[in-house]
C-alpha cells in the first residue's frame, strides 16, 4: 500500500466518555509511532485544542501504557461552547498548524464528528485568516493546505450508522446485564414486579439486548412503540399470565428515548403506575443512571477499539484520504471505512423518521439483525407458547449439549426449546449429550422447563465428550425410533461436531438417522469451521481479562514477569484476543509454533526492558503452544536468565475460563443461531429432507454449511478449522506490544 509522508497527527476523545476510548487512543498512539509519525493528544477534547499549550502533548510509547483497563478516557473529554464558534475554531487551527498537526483522529459521538468535519471544511479559510493577521506564515499554512479528519465513534448507546458496534456499547450492554440479573435475583425472592430504565435517547440496542439476554418480560423501545395504543393492558396482560404460569420476577426494560405510537414520552414512573394499578403488585422502579458509562471495559471494547485505532492511523496515512474525513467502523466483524458526514446524516435520519412516526421505517434501518433480536424478543417473553394450529404436523425435535460446558449453553437450549413449542412442536431434551442419546435420557421440555436459563452458565441438560461407536450407534438408533425423533440439535464444541458427522457417516447403516441433524458452535475455544466466534469465547476472553487485570494489579509493587496460561487446546483464539485486550507483549501460539530462538529473543527484550525501567512482564501462552517448551519450562528459563532483574510466576488460569454466566453477546448469539437453527429443523422436516449442517456466523450473517463439507474445513490432527479469520490480528497485537527501535 503507497502511504503519503506525514509528519504529525493528534487524536482526541470528545462528546461523552466511552469505556474503550483509552483502548482506542493507546492504539493510535502506538500505530503512528511505528509507521515515525510524531503524535499528540489533546487533552480535554475541544476544549484543549482551542487553548493549546500543554493540553496538547507530544505522546511516548509510554505515555499510553497501563491505561488499557482503565474506564473513560485519560486524556478527557468535554463539552466545548468556544469549538462551536468560529473564533475557537480559529484559535484550534492555530494550535494545530504551529506543530505541523494536519491530521486528526476524533473518537466521539455525532455531534464531535460534525464538529470536525465543519473544522475540516473550514481549515483553508481559517489559515488563511491567520496569515492575513500575521499569526502564522504563509510557508506555514502552504505546507499544510488540508486537514484530514478520520472518526471513530465513541458512544455507549450503539447509535451510529456505519458502524455496527460503537466503542463503549458492549461494556455498557455488560453493565446493564449484570444490573438486571441482580435485580432478577431479589426480584424472584419477593415476587416484585421491576421497572429498569436504561440510556438510549434515540435508539433501543442496550434497552432490546439487555432485554434479550436477561429474559426480561417487556422492552419498550423509541423505533418501535407498541403496535396498540391500549399497550397497557396487552403488557399486563403478559405480566399477569408470566405469574400464573410460574414467573416468580417480571421486569420491564425502558429505553430512555420510549415513546408510544403518538411520540408522547413513556416514563418508567408511568409504567409503575400502570403496573401498581391494574395489577395490584409491588413495583419498584431502578434508573440504571451513570453506572453504565462506567467500569473497565469488556474485552470486545478493548480490542474493537484496538482494531479501530490502527485501522484509524493507516486510513490517514493513505493517499485518497487526505483532506477528507473518514469513519472507521466495523461492520460484519470487518474494518470498514465511510465517508463520515453520510454517516452522521444516517444517524439524523433514524431519529428523524422516529420523530416523524414512521416507525418501520426506523426500524428498517437499523438492519435485519436488530429486527431479528426484536421479533425473537417478542417469542421468547410469551408468558406462554401459541397453540399449535389445528391440523398442523407436530414434530419432535431433540436437543442436546456435548463436548466442555460453554457458558451460554443454556441459553440457546432455552430459545431453541420456547422457539420450538411456540411453533407447534414438542422439544425433547438429551441430559448428558450424546451419552444420553445412547443411554436413552431423554425427555420433553416444557415452556417453563426452561425458564430463567437465559442467562445461567455451565449446561442444565448436562454435556459430556462421548463421541458414539460400534454398538452405540445400535443404541442411538432404537431411542431415536422409541422417541420418535424427527430432528436433532447439537449445541457443542469439536466432539457434538465430530459425533453429529459420525451419525451421518452411519446413515448407510441405520437409516433411522436419516433426520435433519444441526450443529450450533458452543465451545470456549472457538475452534469450529464455519463459524467466526463460537458460543462461550467472547464471555472466556471476558474471564482472561478480568483475572489478567487482577494478576497485573498484584504485581505493581515488584519486578516480575508473568507466564499466564490460557485455554483453547491448539487454537490460539483465546491467547491472541486476551493478549491484544490486556496489552501482554507476547503471546504464545501453537499456529505460530515457538522455537528456542524465539525464546532468547524474548528473554532479551525482557531484559532490556527492566534495565529501562519497566516493573511488569507479561506473556500470555496457549495451553498447548509447544509440547516441549512447556509454561513451566518458560518460566524457568525466563527467571534463571533475569537474574537479579525480574522474578517469574506461573498462572495457569484452568477452569475459571469457561466457568460464569455468559456474556451479553454470548447470549444474544446463542438466542440468534438457536433461532435460525430450530427453523432450519422445522424447514427441513416439513419437506420431509434430511440433511446434516452446521451454523454459523461468518461476516456478520448466519450462515449454514452442509455437514458433509465439515472434514474438509478443518485440521483433524490439530482440531481446528482451516481458516482462522482472527489469524489476520497477529501484526496488531506486535505493534501494540513491541516499541520500534528508538522508542
Ligand atoms: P457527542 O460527540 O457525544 O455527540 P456533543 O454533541 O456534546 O457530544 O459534542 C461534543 C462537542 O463537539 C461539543 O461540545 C462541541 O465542542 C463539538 N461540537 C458538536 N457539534 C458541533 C458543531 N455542529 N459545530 C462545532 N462543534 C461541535
Amino acid at each position: 500500500m503507497t502511504t503519503r509522508h506525514l509528519k504529525s497527527l493528534a487524536v482526541l476523545t470528545s462528546g461523552g466518555d466511552a469505556p474503550g476510548m483509552n483502548a482506542a487512543v493507546r492504539a493510535v498512539v502506538r500505530t503512528a509511532l511505528d509507521r515515525g509519525i510524531e503524535v499528540y493528544a489533546i487533552y480535554e477534547g475541544y476544549q484543549g485544542m482551542v487553548d493549546g499549550g500543554d493540553r496538547i502533548c507530544k505522546m511516548t510509547w509510554d505515555s499510553v501504557g497501563g491505561i488499557l483497563h482503565k474506564g473513560g478516557t485519560v486524556i478527557g473529554s468535554a463539552r466545548c461552547a468556544d469549538f462551536r464558534t468560529r473564533e475557537g475554531r480559529l484559535k484550534a487551527a492555530r494550535n494545530l498548524v504551529e506543530r505541523h498537526i494536519d491530521s486528526l483522529v476524533v473518537i466521539g459521538g455525532d455531534g464531535s464528528l460534525t464538529g470536525a468535519n465543519l473544522f475540516r471544511q473550514e481549515w483553508a479559510d481559517l489559515l488563511a485568516e491567520l496569515v492575513e493577521k500575521g499569526e502564522i506564515s504563509k510557508e506555514l499554512a502552504d505546507r499544510h493546505p488540508q486537514l484530514t479528519i478520520v472518526g471513530m465513534v465513541g458512544s455507549i448507546d450503539n447509535d451510529m450508522f456505519g458502524t455496527d458496534m460503537t466503542i463503549g456499547a458492549d461494556t455498557a450492554l455488560h453493565r446493564i446485564t449484570e444490573a438486571i440479573d441482580a435485580i432478577t435475583s431479589t426480584a424472584a425472592s419477593h415476587q416484585r414486579t421491576f421497572v429498569v430504565k436504561v440510556m438510549g435517547r434515540n435508539c433501543g440496542y442496550l434497552a432490546l439486548m439487555s432485554a434479550l439476554a436477561t429474559g426480561a418480560d417487556w422492552v419498550l423501545i423509541p423505533e418501535s412503540p407498541p403496535a396498540v395504543d391500549n399497550w397497557e393492558e396487552k403488557m399486563c396482560e403478559v405480566l399477569k399470565a408470566g405469574r400464573e404460569a410460574g414467573r416468580r420476577d417480571s421486569i420491564v426494560v425502558i429505553a430512555e428515548g420510549a415513546i408510544d405510537r403518538h411520540g408522547n414520552p413513556i416514563g418508567s414512573g408511568y409504567v409503575q403506575k400502570v403496573l401498581e394499578e391494574r395489577l395490584g403488585q409491588d413495583v419498584r422502579v431502578t434508573i440504571l443512571g451513570h453506572v453504565q458509562r462506567g467500569g473497565s471495559p469488556s474485552a470486545f471494547d478493548r480490542y474493537m477499539s484496538t482494531m479501530l485505532g490502527y485501522a484509524a492511523v493507516e486510513t490517514i496515512l493513505s493517499p485518497e484520504s487526505e483532506g477528507q474525513a473518514l469513519l472507521v467502523g466495523m461492520r460484519e466483524n470487518r474494518i470498514t471505512r465511510s465517508p463520515l458526514m453520510e454517516c452522521v446524516e444516517q444517524t439524523h435520519a433514524v431519529a428523524d423518521k422516529i420523530a416523524a412516526g414512521q416507525f418501520d421505517q426506523a426500524m428498517e434501518m437499523r438492519g435485519p439483525s436488530f429486527k431479528d433480536a426484536f421479533r425473537t424478543f417478542r417469542t421468547l417473553v410469551r408468558a406462554l407458547p401459541h397453540p399449535p394450529t389445528p391440523g398442523q404436523k407436530r414434530f419432535r425435535f431433540a436437543v442436546l449439549n456435548a463436548g466442555a460446558p460453554s457458558p451460554g449453553m443454556n441459553t440457546a437450549t432455552r430459545a431453541a426449546v420456547r422457539l420450538g413449542i411456540d411453533k407447534g412442536h414438542i422439544m425433547l431434551g438429551v441430559h448428558n449429550g450424546f451419552q444420553g442419546l445412547i443411554d436413552g435420557e431423554i425427555e420433553e421440555l416444557e415452556w417453563m422447563s426452561v425458564a430463567g436459563w437465559a442467562s445461567m452458565g455451565g449446561s442444565e441438560l448436562g454435556t459430556s465428550r462421548a463421541i458414539p461407536e460400534h454398538s452405540d450407534f445400535y443404541a442411538i438408533a432404537r431411542n431415536i425410533e422409541n422417541y420418535q425423533i424427527d430432528g436433532l440439535l447439537v449445541i457443542g464444541g469439536w466432539n457434538g461436531y465430530e459425533a453429529a458427522y459420525q451419525l451421518l457417516k452411519e446413515r448407510e447403516n441405520y437409516p433411522v438417522f436419516d433426520i435433519p441433524i444441526i450443529c450450533l458452535p458452543a465451545t470456549i475455544d472457538n475452534n469450529l469451521p464455519g463459524s467466526e466466534l463460537s458460543v462461550g469465547a467472547d464471555t472466556a476472553l471476558n474471564n482472561i481479562v478480568e483475572a489478567v487485570d487482577k494478576i497485573k494489579q498484584s504485581a505493581v509493587a515488584t519486578h516480575r514477569v508473568f507466564v499466564v496460561e490460557v485455554m483453547g487446546r491448539y487454537c490460539g483464539y483465546l491467547a491472541l484476543m486476551s493478549g491484544l485486550a490486556t496489552g501482554a507483549e507476547r503471546v504464545y501460539l501453537h499456529e505460530e509454533g515457538v522455537t528456542l530462538n524465539d525464546l532468547v529473543e524474548d528473554v532479551n527484550q525482557l531484559i532490556a526492558g527492566f534495565k529501562r525501567g519497566k516493573r511488569l512482564g507479561l506473556m500470555i501462552r496457549n495451553e498447548c503452544a509447544n509440547a516441549v517448551y512447556t509454561t513451566g519450562f518458560m518460566c524457568a528459563l525466563f527467571e534463571e536468565e533475569g537474574g537479579d532483574l525480574f522474578g517469574v510466576r506461573q498462572a495457569i488460569l484452568g477452569h475459571l475460563q469457561q466457568g460464569g454466566d455468559p456474556s451479553p453477546f454470548d447470549r444474544i448469539q446463542a438466542t440468534r443461531l438457536a433461532t435460525r437453527c430450530v427453523e432450519y429443523l422445522i424447514e427441513q422436516a416439513e419437506r420431509g429432507s434430511a440433511e446434516g449442517a452446521f451454523i454459523g456466523i461468518q461476516n456478520g450473517q448466519v450462515r449454514l454449511h452442509n455437514l458433509e463439507d465439515y472434514p474438509r474445513m478443518i485440521d483433524r490432527q490439530v482440531r481446528r478449522p482451516k481458516n482462522q479469520w482472527w489469524l489476520e490480528l497477529r501484526p496488531i497485537a506486535r505493534i501494540m506490544a513491541k516499541p520500534g527501535p528508538g522508542q
